[in-house]
């Protein structure tokens, strides 16, 4: 903890001086009872303190928070111009609020709570936000596990709505350097799109023109609208889910103004995309992303879940053209990023392409993590060579 890990686990509770209850604060003694920090109570979680702050004694009152939030927004200045409006504002643990997440998307904001402790401090969260953001209308997310014990507070509820929001739906078109998107804030996977993988999204655009595309595990189509405006020649989103592909259909249409996007081919394809890529055809495409959802939810997947990891890039290299590039992306927090580059590395040894690795990347500036388990997002990016 001295370090700057963020969460106390309930067996590494030695004394409690009573029961406490859920989104109290507790002050935190080490073995010879001086202050160590102070944090969130949750009895009904195994994470039983998410620490606010470590060192000397300090007073958790609105003006704690005001720093906080004014902190996280100065982080993002100069990070996005008004062709971005679609970023996330606070990251959890990783920028001193355990368990919640602040996501913009243009006018609409939305949060996401992990933990109940944030409940009973919503009405003063709402204001501290809509003192220092300007915003339509903002949006309460909660984390499935803690929907039974969030109380009477619903997941989708409106924190705040203005008369431009009043009968909204929830979904919001926003803006992603330059790009049109929709997010369906109220029902939708995080809180509506992935706003983490926007770097990986630009630099995929960066290397498509003049290829073929399949963006495989697509959601919405981020990646092959990327794609399509650098000048893809063809573009296929493959995606399990119907309602991700209708999504991604949208999001084309939205774009349709820009030439380039209007010119390129697409299509959608619904599908597992395991087995999809398993199976053997003649078609070979340039350019081939992989996003899967998190394959290793816990530790004990973890072995699989890197065997899978090095499965998909061998399966997506059967469709992979000569010189072709390939993407892969992992989100399981589980599987280290040099356990997943490695896995990726070995397909490509396994199959005896030769390759050139041109780049890895990790989290974007706006999701930043600062201890272990908050590390979930990698990404490495190989060309095939003959
Ligand atoms: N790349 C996307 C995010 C992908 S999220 C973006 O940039 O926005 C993971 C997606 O994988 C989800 O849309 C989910 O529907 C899809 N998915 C999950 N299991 C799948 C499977 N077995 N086959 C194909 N798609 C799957």
């Amino acid at each position: 903890m001295r370090a700057g890990h963020p969460w106390i686990f309930s067996n590494s509770v030695r004394k409690q001086n009573r029961e406490g209850i859920s989104g109290e604060l507790a002050a935190i003694y080490d073995r010879k009872d001086e202050f160590l920090a102070v944090g969130f109570f949750d009895p009904d979680s195994p994470i039983r303190v998410r620490v606010l702050h470590t060192g000397k004694p300090m007073v958790i009152d609105e003006a704690f928070w005001k720093t906080r939030l004014r902190t996280a927004l100065g982080r993002r200045e100069g990070l996005f111009d008004d062709r971005t409006t679609g970023y996330r504002i606070i990251n959890g643990e990783s920028e001193g609020w355990p368990g919640l997440v602040l996501d913009r998307y243009g006018p609409i904001l939305a949060v996401k709570i992990y933990t109940a402790a944030w409940v009973e401090r919503l009405p003063r969260l709402t204001a501290l936000i809509r003192e220092h953001v300007p915003t339509e209308g903002i949006l309460l997310r909660i984390s499935r596990n803690i929907q039974t014990i969030a109380g009477p507070v619903r997941d989708g509820t409106w924190l705040y709505q203005s008369e431009a929001t009043r009968n909204s739906d929830g979904k919001v078109v926003f803006l992603e350097n330059g790009l049109r998107l929709e997010a369906d804030v109220l029902r939708g996977q995080k809180t509506g799109f992935f706003l983490d993988q926007r770097e990986n999204r630009l630099s995929v655009g960066g290397l498509a023109h003049g290829r073929s595309v399949v963006n495989a595990f697509s959601f919405s189509g981020g990646f092959s609208l990327y794609a399509a405006r650098a000048g893809a020649t063809s573009v296929t989103d493959l995606d399990i889910s119907a309602h991700a592909l209708s999504a991604a259909k949208r999001n084309f249409d939205l774009n349709a103004t820009d030439p380039s996007v209007a010119r390129c081919p697409h299509d959608t394809i619904q599908a597992d995309a395991f087995e999809w890529l398993a199976k053997k055809t003649e078609r070979k495409f340039g350019l081939i992303v992989l996003d899967p959802p998190s394959l290793a939810k816990r530790e004990s997947e973890r072995a699989r879940a890197i065997r899978a990891y090095e499965k998909l890039a061998a399966s997506a290299l059967a469709h992979l053209a000569d010189d072709g590039i390939l993407v892969a992306s992992s989100c399981s927090a589980h599987v280290s990023a040099e356990e997943f580059f490695a896995s990726v590395r070995r397909a490509f040894d396994k199959n005896r392409r030769k390759f050139a690795e041109l780049k890895t990347t990790r989290h974007a500036a706006d999701h930043p993590a600062t201890f272990k388990e908050a590390e979930y997002l990698k990404a490495v990016y190989v060309r095939a060579i003959n």
